[in-house]
């Protein structure tokens, strides 16, 4: 998504869409490949407003959606 992995031999990299680098450098690039798939997961942790409450929290993703205070009033419904 956002990151790119660049480099050539022992030296590999991986930048943001605004080609900052992120880490260090990797002497492969399935290390690299590796370190940008996790900071996309990182990425996609991000603060969501509650459906039934609005107050923010940290949501894992697309499908939670409601605070954990809310889930567990949902009886873990969703
Ligand atoms: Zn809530």
């Amino acid at each position: 998504m956002g990151y790119q992995v660049s480099g050539s031999g022992f030296s590999w990299r991986v930048t943001d869409a605004a080609g900052v680098q992120h880490g260090q450098y990797y002497r492969n690039n399935a290390d690299a490949f590796e370190f940008a798939k996790r900071l996309e997961q990182a990425d996609k942790v991000h603060t969501r407003s509650c459906l039934c409450c609005t107050v923010d929290f940290k949501s894992e993703g697309a499908h939670n959606r409601m605070c954990s205070k809310c889930r567990q009033l949902s009886g873990g419904m969703m």
